[in-house]
Order: structure tokens, then C-alpha cells, then sequence
């Protein structure tokens, strides 16, 4: 059985409470992992802020490469034995899984290249005035990383915050703690990891996490997870004004042009909207086909969704796994079962698939609509569920699509690379695909416009997060 515990000033801990974690796709008990309070959170803050006033960490580049370097190593001998650690904790198909994996080693990678590159810049304001703008790193970060995709999302944000030279609070979900705490092993028993410089403490409650918001300790604060814990944290972090990094909740269109191979675009998009069973918050929402060929694209949608194999992650057939559980499983149920009463036409309706009862299944549902005002193309649904609307012209499809309080991601699909540049371009989004969806990369910043988000995680501006802009003038006078 898997056990985990938290890990704060350089030593694993509990205090003698624990949670289970088990498989969502069939109840099973994984393992049990350390339940923690607001005590833990404080303790782990304690040892952060401490390590932080330690110059060996915050000014030391070649270090902080050479620690984030040993992770990665590290994790490449563990990857098989991870992946299907993450499947059983969170039900992603193991394909997924391994290359979640895959993708946070080489995010950690790319950072600890970027550890040695954080450079300021000089200029001299008037003849011998020097103003020096030094770029330091912002002191405690606290993450709250969620459960969908618990590898590359603690990595887009630890992996930035420590080549920043940032000490580290790491609050995981209690859904995928487990994995967490093995992920994050091999980093935490390092050597060259001061005690103090990352540590790790998991709660079934939300006090630990509510601590890390308000305590003026932490000075930047980065949390992936939906728009309304987003709007609350927004709000208790004001008096602090802690810096704050949020990567919130979306509703991804796909905006298909009259002039594509519909069968082909169909099956990107269908496993674009099953991706992690639609638990992915820039997964395939609502699709907005150009009206001459909706017919063709309702019938190779429902067909390609249809065949969607849904069964146990670590079965090699398996395409899509369960929800994350029961809770959650139930939640997304009773949202589309009254979509499916309100909408203008279902066409697959998704339900809890035969023989897989002791997990949280549902199988994914296609509706059309016309009116984009219904809740079901405004609110988040997290689970597999896609809506097909119709348009008439690119204004129309544009006016649609930003029909919405999110602004997360989107794409567009056409042979024409002009039209394709336009939409992308009078889209209100962080990312836009041409002709994909759901490509995401180390090297490229991602983030949400309106309540998407705030700052962008990925890519070089992550570094920026978790750092301050210090300005130092000298008069040193002239010859
Ligand atoms: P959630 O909003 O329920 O967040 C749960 C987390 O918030 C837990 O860790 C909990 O401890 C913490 N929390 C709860 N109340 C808190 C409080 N008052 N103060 C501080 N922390 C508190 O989200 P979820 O269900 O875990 O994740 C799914 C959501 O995440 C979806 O909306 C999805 O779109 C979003 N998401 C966004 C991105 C992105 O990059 N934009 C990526 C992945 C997931």
C-alpha cells in the first residue's frame, strides 16, 4: 500500500491523522497519505520563510539548475512505475498518463535551463546615475496544484518558482496526494536540497490552503483550480496583496470552417472533448460548425464520441477512464441530465456505462444548440460533455465563441491560413489553436483572459511570476 506524508523543513512528518486515496474507476483503497490542518501549512511556511533568508538558495543560479537537473534524472528511472501511479489515483488513460510524465521532466528541464538565465538590466539615467534593475526572486511561493493533471501542473509551477529562487509550500489535492508525494520525492531527498527550499503538506479541508492565502508569510501565491476558489482566493489574499498567480477555470469552442475534411476534424475533436473524460480545463466544449456542414458534422461527432472506449486506465483499450470520483461523477451527471431536458437536440446521450459500476464512469454526451445564452454553453461541465452550435459567417462564429465570462483557450479549423489568422486573432483567449487542440508546451506561456485567469504559467513570463524588479540607483559621478 502507498503511503504518503508531509515533508517540511527537510523531514517527512505526520501528526497522526490520515485519509484514504482510493481508485476511482473501482472504489479500491491505493493507499493513505497524511491529513493535515492549518498547523501543518503554518510549519511548512515557517521552514520556507527561513530557508529563503539562507542566501545559498535565492542567489545561487548554478545550484538551483543543478537541483531541478537531478530531479529530472531521477524521475526518468521512476517514469513507468509514476505513470501508473497517476492512472490509479486519478483514472487517466495510462497512454496519458506516461506522457504527462514525460511532459513535466522536460518542463523541468527547460527550467532549469532558464535558472541561469534571469538577467536585469543596466542604464545610466544621466552622466554617472546608474539605475540597476535587478531581477530577485519574489520569497515564499505557495502552490495549490489540483488532481486533473497533477504532474505537469505542480511542475509548470514549482519547476519556475525554484529556477526563480523561490523556497517552496506545496499544497496537492487530496484526490491525487499520493502521486504528489512520489512525484516530488526524488526532488525532496536530494543532497542538494537544503531543508527548508520545498516542502509538501496535504489536507482533505481547505484550512491549510486558507492559511497559505491569507498569511502575509507567502509572497507569491499560485493556484490552479476553478474560477469561483479563484474569486475567493482573489479576495482573502487582498489584504496581504501578495502577488497572485491563477490559472482558473474555461469553455474551449472549436470554430470549424466550411472548408474541412469533417471526418477527420470530428475525431481530433471528439478526443479533444474526452480528454482526461473532459476534466481538462482546456478541453473541447462547444463546437461551432459553419451551418452548410452541421449535418455531416452532427452524424461523424456522434459517431466518433460514440466509440470513445471508456473502461479501467490501465487497460491498454481504454481511451477514456473514469471521472475523478463519485462526488464529482455525480455533480457533471445531474448538470447534463438537465441539459439533456433543455436543449434543442440530443444527439448522444451519455449515461453510466454497463458493467463498470463500482467506478465513477460516464460516457460522453452530444447536444446541439442554438442560443449560446444556456447555461450549458456558459458554465464549466467538467465531464464529457459537448454542445454543436451553427454560424453563418466569421463574425458570427467570432461573436459566439466570446459569447463567454471565460477566456481560456480555443481553436480554429481551416485549410485557409488567412481566415485561420483572422479568427485567431478576434478571439479572446490565452491560446488559440490552428487545426489542433489541446497542445501545450513547456516553452509556451498559457493563462486565461477575463476569468480564465490571472499571469501565465509555461514558458518564460512563469519566471516572472514568482519574481520582484529591484531598482538600485548609484550616483557614482563622472571623470
Ligand atoms: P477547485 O476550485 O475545487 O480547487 C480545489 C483546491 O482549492 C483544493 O486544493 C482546495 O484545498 C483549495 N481551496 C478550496 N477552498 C479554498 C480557499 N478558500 N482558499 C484556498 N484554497 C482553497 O478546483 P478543482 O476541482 O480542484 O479543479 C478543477 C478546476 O481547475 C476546473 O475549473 C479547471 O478548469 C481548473 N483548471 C484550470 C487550469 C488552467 O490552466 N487554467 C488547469 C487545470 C485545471
Amino acid at each position: 500500500m502507498q503511503q504518503a506524508r508531509h515533508f517540511i523543513d527537510g523531514q517527512w512528518c505526520d501528526d497522526g491523522r490520515w485519509a484514504d486515496s482510493l481508485d476511482p474507476a473501482n472504489g479500491e483503497l491505493i493507499g493513505r497519505f497524511a491529513d493535515g490542518d492549518e498547523g501543518t501549512a503554518r510549519a511548512a511556511v515557517a521552514a520556507a520563510v527561513s530557508a529563503f533568508a539562507k542566501p545559498q538558495w535565492s542567489q545561487n543560479p548554478r545550484l538551483r539548475q543543478q537541483v531541478l537537473l537531478e530531479w529530472a534524472a531521477a524521475l526518468q528511472r521512476r517514469q513507468d512505475e509514476l505513470a501508473t501511479l497517476l492512472t490509479r489515483e486519478n483514472g487517466k488513460a495510462l497512454a496519458q498518463s506516461r506522457g504527462e510524465i514525460a511532459g513535466a521532466i522536460s518542463e523541468i528541464l527547460y527550467y532549469a535551463g532558464l535558472a541561469r538565465h534571469n538577467p536585469g538590466h543596466v542604464l545610466e539615467v544621466a552622466p554617472g546615475e546608474f539605475s540597476t534593475m535587478l531581477r530577485e526572486p519574489a520569497g515564499v511561493a505557495a502552490l495549490i496544484i489540483p488532481w486533473n493533471a497533477p504532474a505537469v501542473l505542480l511542475v509548470r509551477a514549482l519547476a519556475p518558482a525554484l529556477a526563480a529562487g523561490c523556497t517552496c509550500v506545496v499544497k496537492p489535492a487530496p484526490q491525487t496526494t499520493l502521486f504528489n508525494a512520489a512525484l516530488l520525492a526524488p526532488l525532496l531527498e536530494l543532497p542538494s536540497l537544503a531543508p527548508g527550499v520545498v516542502n509538501l503538506f496535504a489536507e482533505c479541508g481547505h484550512a491549510g490552503a486558507a492559511y497559505l492565502v491569507a498569511t502575509p508569510l507567502v509572497d507569491v501565491l499560485s493556484f490552479t483550480g476553478s474560477t469561483a476558489t479563484g474569486t475567493r482566493i482573489m479576495q482573502d489574499a487582498a489584504p496581504t496583496m501578495k502577488k497572485l498567480s491563477l490559472e482558473l477555470g474555461g469553455k474551449s469552442c472549436c470554430l470549424v470552417l466550411d472548408d474541412v475534411d469533417i471526418a477527420s476534424v470530428a475525431l481530433k475533436i471528439a478526443a479533444a472533448a474526452t480528454i482526461i473524460s473532459g476534466q481538462q480545463c482546456t478541453a473541447a466544449r462547444r463546437v461551432l460548425v459553419h451551418a452548410s456542414r452541421a449535418a455531416e458534422m452532427k452524424q461523424a461527432l456522434t459517431a466518433a464520441l460514440a466509440e470513445i472506449r471508456v473502461g479501467h486506465g490501465l487497460d491498454a483499450a481504454t481511451q477514456m477512464g473514469p471521472l475523478i470520483d463519485r462526488s464529482a461523477r455525480d455533480g457533471v451527471e445531474q448538470r447534463i441530465a438537465l441539459a439533456l431536458d433543455s436543449c434543442d437536440e440530443v444527439l448522444l446521450a451519455g449515461g453510466r456505462p454497463a458493467g463498470l459500476d463500482s467506478g465513477a464512469f460516464l460516457t460522453p454526451t452530444l447536444i446541439t444548440h442554438h442560443d449560446s445564452a444556456a447555461f450549458f454553453c456558459q458554465e464549466e461541465i467538467f465531464g464529457p460533455l459537448l454542445v454543436l452550435e451553427t454560424f453563418d459567417s466569421e463574425s458570427e462564429a467570432v461573436q459566439r465563441a466570446n459569447h463567454s465570462e471565460f477566456g481560456l483557450s480555443a481553436s480554429v479549423w481551416t485549410a485557409d491560413g488567412a481566415r485561420a489568422m483572422r479568427l485567431a486573432r478576434a478571439l479572446r483567449n490565452g491560446t488559440v489553436w490552428i487545426n489542433d487542440h489541446n497542445k501545450l508546451f513547456a516553452e509556451a506561456e498559457t493563462g486565461g483572459y477575463r476569468k480564465s485567469g490571472l499571469g501565465r504559467l509555461h514558458g518564460y513570463d512563469a519566471l516572472l511570476d514568482f519574481t520582484e524588479l529591484k531598482h538600485v540607483y548609484q550616483n557614482v559621478g563622472s571623470l
